[in-house]
């Protein structure tokens, strides 16, 4: 039988809300035998049943709910969660063969994160609960999705608060190190072994969808480009030229290959550099752009720096903003949670009224459908993509 963990008096309130976290100073006692990673039953001190999860006594995020209800959390259970979360997604997209096919708390799997690149899936385990699942998911995996093959990324500093290791390889089958996927009229090259994350920017297809469609006859500039997502759909858009700035030759040489892929290669021009060095760099020479995009890794994962990230929002959007033509767009995101959404319109409207630039909202996005966000799990929603018409 699972052990039982009993909140503090009136300590329940997020859960009947809707969330899926427990910390572990909300915990008053466990009851029963149990070891870290061990599916155990949340009840509140008044013995109230709330949720069915997994509990790691290592992570500040003690346990994890996978169901609300009274349920036996056994290989059925897996298979139901996994297969509904193939069925949102057969719901929400038709138009590509690349999307994230299990997106954590958003498919109340929480930890696990599968995306599907064409006929391959790309997995990460980022805890310990789901760590110890790792076989039983496997097996379903190729039971319900027939993959080709199956590769592991499973990095990054989740998984050190967990208490951890990294771990990445082939776990199943034949991967490719370079993989093909469709998005619309695009196509692109995703390096499943050495690309960043699990090798694309999945998260990012229905806003390079928008960007597209305001690129004819325009030019350019994508800041961060990584391997060309916006720079490909802007010149496919029918940019008149794409500059595209990454820090990362690896990932610039990504992008070369996708615009050969996509035969736009004429209208690209790729710049290896810092963009806060770059967008100074063109500002002092005059340049001009009709659409600026700005896609910045996360400047913070912490609340602690927050203020010196703020900045560097700060600083990227009011540069960008100094190139535009008047009526030019700034296509502005950040992917950092913590940068909130207020705070993200408080730091381009602060950035606007310094370049003495008013703006115009044409739309305000978020990260794409796959990426699940649970209005009652506020850390489900990353991604802010702002577009915005300055005069
Ligand atoms: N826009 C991309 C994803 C961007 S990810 C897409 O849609 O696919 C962030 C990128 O910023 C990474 O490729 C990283 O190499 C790059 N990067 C990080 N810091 C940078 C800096 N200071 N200057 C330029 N590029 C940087």
């Amino acid at each position: 039988m699972a052990a039982k963990v009993f909140l503090l008096p009136g300590r329940e309130k997020r859960l009947l809300a809707g969330h899926l976290w427990v910390y572990g100073g909300e915990i008053q006692d466990v009851v029963g035998p149990c070891q870290p990673g061990d599916v155990v039953e949340v009840y509140t001190s008044r013995k109230r049943f709330l949720g069915v999860g997994y509990y790691n006594p290592f992570s500040q995020i003690t346990v994890r709910l996978l169901a609300r209800e009274k349920t036996k959390i056994d290989r059925e259970f897996f298979r139901k969660r996994l297969l509904e979360a193939g069925l949102y997604r057969d719901l929400l997209l038709s138009e590509t063969n690349a999307y994230r096919l299990v997106s954590s708390e958003g498919d109340f799997l929480p930890g696990l994160i599968v995306d599907q690149y064409g006929e391959y899936l790309v997995v990460q385990f980022l805890t310990l609960g789901m760590e110890r699942q790792r076989e039983v998911i496997l097996s379903l995996l190729k039971e319900l999705f027939f993959p080709r093959g199956i590769y592991e990324r499973s990095e990054g500093s989740s998984r050190e608060k967990e208490g951890l290791p990294g771990r990445e390889g082939l776990l199943w089958g034949e991967v490719p190190p370079r993989i093909c996927i469709r998005e619309g009229d695009l196509r692109f090259y995703v390096d499943i072994y050495r690309g960043q994350k699990t090798g694309f920017f999945l998260d990012q297809r229905e806003n390079r969808k928008v960007l597209q469609g305001l690129c004819q006859g325009k030019r350019v500039l994508d800041c961060f480009c990584y391997t060309g997502g916006f720079a490909v759909a802007a010149a496919k858009g029918g940019a008149r030229e794409v500059v595209a700035v990454d820090i990362s030759p690896r990932a610039l040489e990504g992008g070369r290959d996708n615009a050969q892929l996509n035969q736009v290669e004429d209208r690209i021009r790729w710049v290896e550099a810092n963009c806060f060095d770059q967008l100074r760099l063109l500002e002092r020479a005059g340049e001009k752009f009709d659409v600026v995009v700005l896609d910045p890794p996360a400047f913070t994962k912490s609340k602690e720096s927050l203020p010196s990230a703020l900045r560097g929002y700060k600083e990227i959007n009011l540069r960008a903003l100094k190139l535009l033509h008047p009526g030019g767009v700034l296509f502005t995101c950040s992917c950092s949670y913590h940068l909130t959404e207020p705070l993200f319109w408080q730091v381009v409207l602060e950035a606007a009224q310094d370049a003495g630039r008013f703006l115009r909202l044409i739309e305000f996005r978020r990260q794409a459908r796959d990426h699940i966000i649970l209005p009652t799990v506020p850390e489900t929603y990353y991604l802010k993509c702002g577009i915005f018409q300055a005069l």
